[in-house]
């Protein structure tokens, strides 16, 4: 039976539908189905339940993007209302809704700089897909159409539509149902522990930015639309590029006169202890893409923010822009959105990530995970943190990455009441915002005894750690 509803259909039975039925993302289903999946039923604050009864702290937000916690009955409210007075209306027929454009206005108050005007989707893919679009046609517009070369960094994640999986840098995934988007180039990304650490972080930050110049010099300054990157890579990690290196890489942009693009998809809405990650990393982009924390994840809508200079060329001389989706600017998703901004920044959830609890996170990290003789490296800002796994720290000698030590861990995570993601052999955190620092101590000491669990796995298997 069902621990926690008991007219609701037995676990047994979900798991053997979902076997038969479901198709999971990034999921290998024939190991999923040997094992079952595992039903989540309901939430509240930072903890999840499963269905039998688990108490599970949440480290991941969801995917990252739960930022005001769960059971905010707010939220539901204004869904509820939104949906009786007008469920759905586009905003293609020179029509709008009150939510969509009140969410505009709200986030241009919140946006940095010039970011004034605002293109609604429903995920962060598609915000993707419409940078691209946008940014090839504001070159058109502006005649010079032959500039569509987008460069990314190996290893970034920008979503899983075809657009995104190619202007991502995921090898895993560039790997299955290609070809391709053509007009994306990739450099090396500013992962200093796994990939610099014979440099001082500076000399690294540099060498990486150097990377940007290199490549607009082989594809052509004048065939390179924009530049676009995480203010700190998430699925790759949550790497943090070393100081200095986003200086460089506008200072880079701007010589080549090439729009910079941030995907705030996770760094944004206070994930870093400020509205946005361009703040915290201090960058000045001409776009922004930004999804998850826009609703908390309570239902799917995304946008891109566009800045005057290219926002007003595709005004002034571009006519009509030919792209959009039916649920562009939905108006119950948008009166979620913008219940969800109120509440972080009425309550000083965002000032709360930046002054206390964020710092909070950071320090006592470093200090306990940090300590862990499993754990190479700690970094992140706010209350996002990367942590490598290291099998002889002392030496930074990092795990072959055919062994997969994340999954281990992450699975004696899951076992243990806390979902930690593994990200290769980087595990990572991102908790809901609204997490106190009674519940950082207690996410603490449960992600210390699953790297002991760890540790005793890997001894199991004959792989002993050098302190
Ligand atoms: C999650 C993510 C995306 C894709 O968002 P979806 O809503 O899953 O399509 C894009 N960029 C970044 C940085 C992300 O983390």
């Amino acid at each position: 039976m069902n621990a926690i509803n008991p007219t609701a259909p037995d676990n047994d039975e979900i798991q053997a539908l979902d076997a038969e039925h479901h198709l999971h993302p990034f999921t290998d289903t024939q190991a999923l189905n040997a094992k079952g999946t595992r039903i989540i039923e309901r939430a509240e604050g930072i903890y999840l339940w499963d269905s039998e009864g688990n108490k599970i702290i949440d480290g991941m937000a969801g995917l990252w993007c739960v930022n005001v916690g769960y059971g905010r009955s707010e939220l539901a409210e204004a869904a509820k209302a939104q949906m009786n007075t007008l469920p759905y209306y586009n905003t293609f027929f020179q029509t709008t809704t009150s939510p969509a454009t009140r969410l505009a206005k709200e986030l241009s108050t919140l946006t940095p700089g010039d970011l004034n005007r605002f293109f609604f989707a429903n995920s962060g893919s598609e915000a993707i897909d419409t940078v691209i679009r946008m940014v090839r046609r504001y070159w058109e517009v502006e005649g010079k159409p032959w500039r569509k070369v987008l460069i990314s960094r190996h290893n970034a994640y920008h979503g899983s539509t075809i657009a995104g999986t190619s202007l991502g840098g995921m090898a895993g995934m560039h790997k299955q149902g290609g070809p391709l988007l053509p007009g994306i180039a990739h450099i090396r990304q500013p992962y200093w522990y796994g990939e610099g650490a014979d440099q001082n972080p500076q000399e690294f930050a540099l060498a990486c930015a150097q990377a940007l110049e290199d490549k607009i010099l082989e594809v052509g300054p004048d065939n390179v639309a924009a530049f676009v990157g995480e203010p700190i890579q998430g699925a790759g990690g949550a790497i943090v590029p070393p100081e200095g290196y986003w200086a460089e890489i506008q200072r880079i942009c701007r010589k080549y006169d090439i729009l910079l693009v941030a995907d705030e998809v996770i760094c944004g809405f206070g994930r870093t202890g400020n509205w946005f990650g361009s703040q915290t990393l201090g960058i000045t982009p001409d776009l922004m893409s930004m999804a998850k924390g826009l609703s908390s994840g309570y239902l799917p809508i995304s946008a891109v923010a566009v800045g005057d200079r290219v926002a007003n060329a595709l005004i002034e001389k571009g006519g009509e822009f030919v792209h959009g989706f039916t649920y562009s600017g939905h108006p119950v998703s948008a009166a979620v959105a913008l219940e969800n901004l109120r509440i972080l920044r009425d309550e000083g959830i965002v000032k709360q990530v930046g002054e206390v609890t964020g710092p909070y996170f950071q320090q006592q990290l470093r200090e306990r995970i940090g300590s862990h003789p499993l754990i190479g490296h700690v970094e992140g800002v706010g209350l996002i943190a990367g942590m490598a796994l290291a099998q002889d720290k002392a030496n930074h000698t990092l795990f072959a990455s055919d062994l997969d030590v994340g999954t281990i861990c992450r699975n004696h995570c899951f076992d243990n009441g806390l979902i930690m993601r593994a990200c290769g052999n980087r595990m990572v955190l991102s908790p809901p915002l609204i997490i106190t620092q009674e519940e950082i101590d207690q996410l603490i000491d449960k992600a210390l005894h699953c790297l002991d669990l760890t540790v005793a796995s890997l001894a199991e298997m004959g792989i002993s750690i050098g302190a």
